[in-house]
C-alpha cells in the first residue's frame, strides 16, 4: 500500500524506533525488522523517530525510505531523549496497535508478530515484553536495574512487570490513555502499568547491542530512576521528618549520657562529638533541601507547561489525509 493511501482505519500496527545517532546499527535494523513485519499480512508503519542525530541516521533513513514506503521518519529539533523519543511516536502513531522497540536489536523484532497475536486474541490492551536472560547486560547494570525495578514495584504495584523495559505493544485504547497525561517528565515503564488495563507478557532473551555504543550513559540512567520516584511517590520528603526524629532521640540519649558523667564528677570532652553532630545535621539538612527542590523543580516545570520535544520533520505529514492533532498541551 503507498504511504499515501495508508490512514488511521487501514492501518493496523505502527512500530515506534526511537534512535539517536544509530547509523551503525540501522542497515542491521532494517534488515531484520523489514521481513518480520512484511511477514505479518497486515497494513503497517514504522515510525522512526530520530531524536535529533548528529551523525548519519537521517541520511540512512531517507536512503532507506526510497524502497520501504512503510517507513515514516519523525526528526526531532533536537536530543530530547529516549522517553521523549517514545512520546513523540505515540503521539504521531495511527496504527491500531502500537508497539515500540528500541533500534540496537536488542529486543528481537520477531516478537512483534507474537504480541499481536496474543492481544488479538486475548483481547490485551498491553503486552510487555519480558527479559527472560539479561546475561548479556553488565554485572552492574543488572543489579542497578534488579533494585530499580523492585523500588518501582513497591512505588507503583505488583501490576509493574519485573524485567520489562520499552519493549512493549499498547492498543489504540491504551496509546490514547497515555497521550491524554499531563505529565512532563513520563516514565513509560511505569505508566503503562499504572494505567491498570488488562495485560500479557511475551518473554525474551535479551540479545547484544548490534553495534555502536550505548545511548544511556550513567547520568541518563540516574535521570530516569529519579523522574521514576519523584513521578510517583512523594516518600523522599518523608525521609526529612525520620531523620529529623532520629537526631532528636539521639540527641536526647546525648543529654542523659552528659548528664550522668557529669554528675560522676568528670567533665565531658566535647570537641570531637560536637563536630561530628554538626557535620551530621548539616549534611541531613543539605540533602533534605535537595530533595525539596527536587520536588518544587518538578512542580516548575509543570506549571510552564513547555513541550519535551519538537518535531522537525514528519514524512507522512504532507499526505496524512487527517493531521495528527497538536502533539502538546
Ligand atoms: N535513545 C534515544 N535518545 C537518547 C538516548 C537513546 O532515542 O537520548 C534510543 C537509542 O537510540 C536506542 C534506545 O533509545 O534505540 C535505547 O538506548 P540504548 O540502547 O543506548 O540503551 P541501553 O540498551 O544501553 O540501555
Ligand atoms: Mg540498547
Amino acid at each position: 500500500m503507498s504511504a499515501a493511501a495508508r490512514t488511521a482505519t487501514t492501518t493496523t500496527l505502527s512500530v515506534i524506533v526511537p534512535m539517536y545517532n544509530e547509523e551503525e546499527a540501522l542497515p542491521a535494523l532494517v534488515d531484520r525488522l523489514r521481513p518480520v513485519l512484511d511477514g505479518t499480512g497486515v497494513p503497517y508503519e514504522v515510525v522512526a523517530v530520530d531524536d535529533g542525530s548528529t551523525d548519519r541516521t537521517a541520511e540512512l533513513l531517507e536512503k532507506f525510505r526510497t524502497d520501504w514506503p512503510e517507513l515514516r521518519i519523525v526528526r526531532l529539533r533536537g536530543n530530547s531523549g529516549h522517553q521523549a523519543a517514545l512520546r513523540a511516536g505515540l503521539h504521531r502513531s495511527i496504527g491500531a496497535y502500537v508497539a515500540s522497540l528500541d533500534a540496537d536489536l536488542q529486543d528481537p523484532p520477531e516478537k512483534i508478530p507474537e504480541m499481536l497475536d496474543l492481544a488479538r486474541t486475548e483481547q490485551l490492551d498491553i503486552v510487555y515484553g519480558v527479559r527472560s536472560d539479561r546475561s548479556t547486560d553488565t554485572g552492574f547494570k543488572r543489579h542497578t536495574a534488579g533494585a530499580y525495578y523492585w523500588l518501582m514495584r513497591r512505588l507503583v504495584g505488583k501490576q509493574v512487570p519485573a524485567q520489562a523495559g520499552d519493549f512493549r505493544l499498547l492498543s489504540r485504547e491504551a496509546v490514547e490513555a497515555l497521550k491524554s497525561l499531563p505529565d512532563q517528565q513520563q516514565v513509560y515503564r511505569l505508566l503503562v502499568p499504572w494505567l491498570g488495563f488488562p495485560s500479557g507478557e511475551v518473554t525474551y532473551r535479551r540479545g547484544e547491542r548490534v553495534a555502536g555504543e550505548t545511548k544511556y550513559p550513567l547520568s541518563k540512567m540516574i535521570r530516569l530512576a529519579v523522574d521514576g520516584i519523584t513521578n510517583f511517590s512523594a516518600a523522599p520528603l518523608r525521609l526529612a521528618t525520620w531523620l529529623g526524629v532520629v537526631s532528636f532521640l539521639a540527641c536526647l540519649v546525648m543529654i542523659g549520657v552528659t548528664l550522668v558523667i557529669f554528675a560522676a564528677g568528670h567533665t565531658v570532652p566535647g570537641w570531637t562529638s560536637l563536630f561530628v553532630a554538626m557535620l551530621f545535621l548539616g549534611g541531613v539538612q543539605l540533602i533534605c533541601v535537595g530533595l525539596l527542590g527536587e520536588y518544587i523543580g518538578r512542580i516548575y516545570t509543570a506549571v510552564q507547561r513547555r513541550p519535551t520535544y519538537f518535531v522537525g520533520y514528519d514524512s507522512a505529514a504532507p499526505t496524512t489525509p487527517n493531521p495528527p492533532p497538536p502533539d502538546q498541551p
